[in-house]
């Protein structure tokens, strides 16, 4: 009941996700190529740790990387289906602007 003076309403939570979020953007967009091993080594490290910590920043590499598998696998082709392009496109918008 003394819950007076020591309430632990966070109202920094708020300022401090649209940080990190912000800085997810530079992350996500990174997510391809980081697949592609495109990223240096050092910077990969960055992004991994990155991945491994943030929630959506994974799903979004999750999603990719199973997609690169299922793409891989059944068309063996590079080019991706222009409607799944766009729904990858849309979902990493979406993720973006959630957030
Ligand atoms: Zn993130």
């Amino acid at each position: 009941m003394d819950d007076q003076g020591m309430t632990s309403e966070p109202p920094a939570v708020d300022a401090g996700d649209l940080a990190v979020h912000e800085e997810c953007r530079e992350y996500l967009a990174e997510v391809h190529q980081f697949l592609d091993g495109e990223l240096g080594a050092e910077r990969r490290t960055v992004v991994q740790i990155h991945l491994e910590r943030c929630g959506p920043c994974h799903g979004a590499y999750d999603f990719e990387a199973e997609l690169r598998v299922v793409v891989s696998t059944s068309c063996q082709e590079n080019e991706l289906p222009e409607g799944l392009r766009d729904r990858i496109a849309s979902l990493l918008r979406d993720l973006a602007d959630e957030v």
